[in-house]
């Protein structure tokens, strides 16, 4: 095991990325307000409008989007794999009145070295009003969720040429408004399609830095995590309620590595993580694949403008509403798009999280054991007192091979009051941290 890691050492190495070079730099706040500008120009793009039309409406707002990984892709030689994933959705007696097809926008990036392994960022490209059923009206969506559908376009842009050994897929998803339609459409096909779900960027309003009472917090994006696992099932319940885990959810350990790489560039935007699904009563197409088990995060502005989002466009007693590009802020978008793009890049090179557990009953000492995850260098083990929020580094003389695709190490701490966790690691970059509780491994609780 050992000559065969140092023989990975040797052959996979990659030299860290100068800092001029990073695509995050290259992130342009001008072709994020062409992009919403261009979402906002088909009027509407509510899941209910035309599939025909070729100015207004959903169908014509899709094409574009298809269009345009088409114009990135032809950038790098059709380096991306460009493709409507659809499905007609029968009606629900709530949100779809009549059978419907909800189309989302795809490109595939496909990895070198371990292409079945992914990281999707996504943004949703439908937009609505006051009536959610209102498929006529204006509905610009420019914030929400132009700015996410443009953030995802332009990671597109800047990561489309490089070489990653995982996948990266870039989607702009419909029927977000309607149900969460076009998240549960992708999630369904990743599982389809067999990929490993490293990581789900959801970014949904990330594009003001101001509130209708003129709060502003320019510097600070907030990345939603689930507690307990959505996949739950009785047996690991039951696993959890005795041995912990509903703070380490691989959503959770995502959050907190977005929070730290965030912290290594302290002149840009930072994270506030909040340690909960979703805002208070509401949802968002990171849901979907939360529920099929796969790690996925929300990324949202730090602060809300409810009068610009979901709203009719009018002037009621001296205010304006309605979710239009002259409330945006493109200099906070770059900024989150800064983020996912070095987030992306980081992941996309990682290897997978391994899988992490730990014997720690009526002992002095922890026994750790962790999977040998493909494309992994070395590892990181990581502590936490049970109350801390971040991971610490634990020191330790380095892992002890136990048998074929597994390592071991012997933590001096009982283990009763501390959390521990593995990070995988390739040359300078490392996955985020799994965490050794029941369902801390980072995919779905039923292949287990
Ligand atoms: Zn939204």
């Amino acid at each position: 095991m050992i000559t065969r890691l140092a023989f990975f050492a040797a052959a996979l190495i990659a030299a860290p990325l100068a800092a001029e070079d990073h695509p995050a730099d290259k992130v342009s706040a001008e072709r994020l307000r062409a992009d919403v500008e261009a979402l906002v120009s088909f009027g509407t793009r509510h899941t209910l409008s035309s599939q025909t039309d070729p100015r207004r409406g959903i169908g014509a707002a899709v094409d574009w989007a298809l269009a345009e990984f088409g114009r990135i892709g032809a950038t790098c030689g059709g380096c991306l794999e460009v493709l409507p994933v659809a499905e007609v959705i029968a009606p629900d007696g709530r949100r779809i009145p009549a059978p419907t097809l909800v189309r989302n926008a795809v490109a595939i990036q496909r990895g070198s070295a371990r292409p079945n392994e992914v990281v999707i960022v996504q943004g949703h490209i439908d937009s609505r009003v006051s009536d959610v059923m209102d498929a006529t009206s204006d509905a610009p969506g420019a914030n929400d969720d132009g700015s996410g559908s443009a953030l995802v376009l332009e990671a597109a842009r800047v990561l489309a040429g490089r070489k990653y050994p995982s996948t990266i897929i870039y989607a702009l998803l419909s029927g977000e408004e309607q149900g969460l339609f076009g998240g549960r459409i992708l999630a369904d096909w990743a599982a389809a399609q067999g990929f490993t779900v490293k990581a789900v960027l959801n970014n949904d309003i990330v594009g003001n830095s101001c509130s209708g009472e003129g709060y502003c917090e320019p510097m600070i994006v907030r990345v939603f995590s689930e507690g307990p696992r959505a996949d739950l099932n009785d047996s690991l319940r039951a696993a959890q309620t005795r041995f912990g885990g509903e703070n380490d959810s691989p959503s959770r350990n995502l959050s907190r590595w977005v929070a730290e790489l965030a912290e290594q560039h302290p002149d840009d935007i930072q994270v506030r993580q909040i340690w909960r699904t979703d805002r208070m009563g509401r949802g968002g197409d990171q849901v979907p694949f939360l529920e099929r088990g796969f790690p996925a995060i929300r990324f949202t502005v730090g602060v809300e403008d409810y009068d610009h989002q979901h709203q009719d466009i009018r002037v009621e007693n001296g205010v304006t509403y309605g979710d239009t590009i002259e409330e945006m802020d493109f200099a906070y978008l770059a900024r989150v798009t800064r983020l996912n793009v070095r987030a992306l890049d980081a992941l996309a090179r990682a290897p997978m999280p391994p899988s992490v557990r730990v014997e720690a009953a009526v002992r002095r000492d922890s026994l750790l054991r962790w999977s040998v995850p493909d494309g992994a260098q070395s590892f990181r083990i990581k502590v936490r007192a049970t109350d801390a929020a971040k991971w610490s580094d634990e020191t330790l003389a380095g892992g002890q091979t136990v048998g074929d695709g597994e390592q071991a190490a012997v933590i001096a701490r009982r283990g009763d009051d501390y959390l521990f966790g593995v990070a995988a690691c390739a040359g300078e970059v490392c996955s985020p941290v799994a965490s050794a509780v029941p369902g801390g491994a980072f995919g779905p609780v039923q292949q287990r």
